[in-house]
């Protein structure tokens, strides 16, 4: 790789090359592709964190308070249940 190729990015929405130390393209404005697959990554993890966890609010109505908690549960017991698998068969591997 050389030095120019260090300090220069491909623009991937207008092709041009632009200055590697710049969050945007200096030809089209457009968020670099790197910054947007980290934000693009950022996001998903928290999404992922969002759905694997049901969070109770203390606003939420009595009934879906109650739904949610059933939910939690059966994540708590999902989760206890993989946590001993994985405990189980490093046990029987070792
Ligand atoms: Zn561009």
């Amino acid at each position: 790789m050389s030095e120019l190729e260090n300090w220069q990015k491909k623009c991937d929405v207008c092709g041009e090359w632009t200055d590697g130390n710049k969050y945007v393209c200096s030809h089209c404005g457009e968020i670099m592709e790197e910054e947007r697959l980290k934000k693009k990554a950022k996001r998903e993890k928290q999404t992922v964190f969002d759905v694997a966890w049901v969070t109770i609010r203390p606003t939420d109505h009595l009934i879906i308070k109650a739904v949610k908690r059933v939910i939690l549960a059966v994540q708590v017991v999902y989760f206890g249940l993989l946590s001993f698998f994985i405990w189980m068969i490093a046990m029987i591997s070792s």
